[in-house]
């Protein structure tokens, strides 16, 4: 029988091929080949460009060389070695990449159009759905399976583990629950239910504390350990304890999860005095809680004014006094030196020897991506998870959503934003990824029923901003949009926060407001409705 006839394709001059290195080449519109050519032998080698371990296009990156007498490649991701000329994998028996004849004809390097038959790989039947595995139940994580479920339900064999006892559920919500307005009821998102309805196993309870990115293993810390195709980090964030002498005292607690709101509210049912350090959104909604509950509480504030990021000092002055009419003492320019008691806090000192009764202290002093489990796995970490914009990390089979991760330079501490992160994430891992996170700016509502207030943007005033003002003073009314060429650069809104998701979407969109600039202060249906 007459075999058929080689087909060859003409791909570069060989001069074009830098001596030990790869090139990339197409071999026709879906297939990529990398071709090595070696130096001293003025020999090219071809094989696929793919690498199945990692699943990116990179072979022809890889460095080439010798090992038990085999010429061969190191994918730069996973630094599997694939020989050059047969295409298997030197440590992986189940991996494979086609390898291809070569020939050097008339200073042309040609590759043959079919791989070699004997060694083609024969792609593996896909007999079992590929795993994801998902570390960190909270908001983004979830998130991310919710919209994942919906555009690919039955892709993916789901692991999930959460550090914390219980499914998910609302953190945003634990400020409203402290204070009463809510029940721990209403705030579940995920009950142990809703995973077993979705064949999801879930481990609650059970920290990953090792990711062997070698193997595709994640180990958690009783010991139980599975493979992933697909790993998801959404770990979060941790809240900041400043190392104060004290810091471990009985008492003190972060206001970060379920359990530490449970620590706060069973010290409300049997103590008087609680102190709140920091100032900020999360320790003004701790100090109301613990206040509603029939506590005395002092919030300390190292800067001159409350929530001194998101408020100038006129909306902060008219936020003050309304929690002091609520019973709650207000230090500024106050600086926490130690935390006093012998196993339990009894008091807090600060600087200036002032001493403040204290059976309950909440540390509320800003938070810090969760990042020591990436950071022991090897991948790359800055402030954050480092990302690109499908919310992959270096490491392509890793991907990570919310605030443990960083993009484009930025970290996050609210929602808003990692609906995003979540959204991108999921189409990616859906096989459906055509869509990237640009990044997001983030608007501040405080949660303290009775008091509205409002942030968005950059309120820093130059020669270039103007002012918008509205003082209502009887109502207890504030509004200040900051315009810069037109254009909302931020707002502080106080009293009436209505408007307040209407200009985040003018300053998001840097949407020129020109039309309507004089009624803007009056809120959307008046401005639009007479531009109109
Ligand atoms: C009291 C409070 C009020 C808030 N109010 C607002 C608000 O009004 N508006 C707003 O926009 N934002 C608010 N936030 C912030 C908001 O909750 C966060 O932006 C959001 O929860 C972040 O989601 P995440 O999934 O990234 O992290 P998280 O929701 O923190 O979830 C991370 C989860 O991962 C788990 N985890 C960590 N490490 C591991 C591990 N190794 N193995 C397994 N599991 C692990 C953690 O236990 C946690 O459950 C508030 C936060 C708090 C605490």
């Amino acid at each position: 029988m007459n075999e058929p006839q080689n087909e060859w394709i003409d791909i570069c001059q060989l001069s074009d091929i830098v001596p030990d290195t790869g090139v990339c080449a197409l071999l026709d519109e879906n297939r990529q080949v990398a071709l090595f050519r070696l130096s001293h032998q003025d020999r090219v080698y071809a094989i696929g460009n793919h690498d199945p371990a990692s699943g990116a296009n990179v072979l022809s990156r890889g460095i080439i060389g010798d090992l038990q007498g085999e010429r061969v490649v190191a994918s730069p991701i996973y630094k599997h070695h694939y020989s050059l000329s047969t295409g298997r994998c030197l440590e992986n028996p189940d991996l494979m990449v086609p390898a291809y004849q070569v020939q050097v004809s008339d200073g042309r390097v040609l590759v043959e159009k079919t791989a070699k038959k004997s060694l083609m790989a024969t792609p593996k039947l896909r007999t079992e759905k590929p795993r994801l595995v998902l570390v960190g139940n909270g908001l983004a994580g979830m998130r991310m399976l919710e919209d994942l479920l919906e555009m690919a339900p039955d892709l993916y064999d789901i692991e999930v583990f959460g550090a914390e006892p219980h499914g998910n559920y609302n953190r945003i919500l634990l400020s409203p629950v402290l204070s009463g307005d809510k029940s721990l009821h209403d705030i579940i998102l995920h009950d142990a239910a809703w995973y077993q309805e979705r064949h999801i196993r879930f481990h609650a309870g059970d920290s990953i504390v090792r990711i062997d990115r070698h193997r595709h293993q994640v180990v958690a810390a009783s010991g139980y350990t599975t493979t992933y195709n697909r790993l998801v980090l959404a770990t979060g964030s941790e809240p900041i304890m400043i190392p104060l002498e004290g810091i471990n005292l009985e008492g003190v607690t972060a206001f970060r999860n379920l359990g530490d709101m449970n620590t706060m509210l069973t010290a409300a049912k049997q103590y008087t005095n609680a102190v709140v350090i920091g100032g900020g959104l999360l320790g003004l909604e701790a100090a109301h809680g613990l206040s509603r509950q029939g506590m005395k509480v002092t919030v300390i504030h190292l800067m001159d004014r409350l929530m001194d990021r998101q408020l100038d000092q006129e909306a902060a002055n008219m936020l003050r006094s309304a929690l002091e009419q609520r019973g709650i003492t207000i230090r500024l320019h106050a600086e926490t030196e130690k935390i006093l008691g012998n196993s339990r806090v009894t008091s807090v000192r600060l600087k200036d020897g002032c001493e403040i009764p204290a059976d309950l202290v909440v540390m509320a002093t800003g938070i810090r991506p969760n990042i020591a489990l990436a950071q022991s796995a090897g991948l790359h970490c800055e402030r954050g998870l480092v990302v690109n914009d499908i919310m992959q990390t270096f490491d392509p089979r890793i991907f990570a959503v919310g605030e443990c991760v960083q993009h484009r330079g930025v970290t996050y501490g609210l929602v808003e934003p990692l609906w995003g992160h979540a959204f991108v994430c999921a189409s990616q891992l859906a096989e459906r990824g055509s869509i990237r996170y640009q990044g997001a700016h983030m608007a501040t509502q405080l949660k303290v029923s009775g008091i509205d207030v409002f942030s968005a943007g950059d309120l820093k005033s130059s020669q270039d901003t103007d002012d918008l003002i509205v003082r209502d003073t009887k109502r207890g009314i504030y509004k200040r949009l900051i315009l810069n060429n037109n254009r909302i650069q931020g707002a502080v809104l106080y009293g009436d926060t209505r408007d307040g998701s209407w200009y985040s979407e003018l300053i998001q969109d840097k949407t020129d407001i020109s039309a309507y600039r004089n009624r803007l202060l009056f809120g959307q249906d008046f401005s639009l409705k007479r531009a109109s």
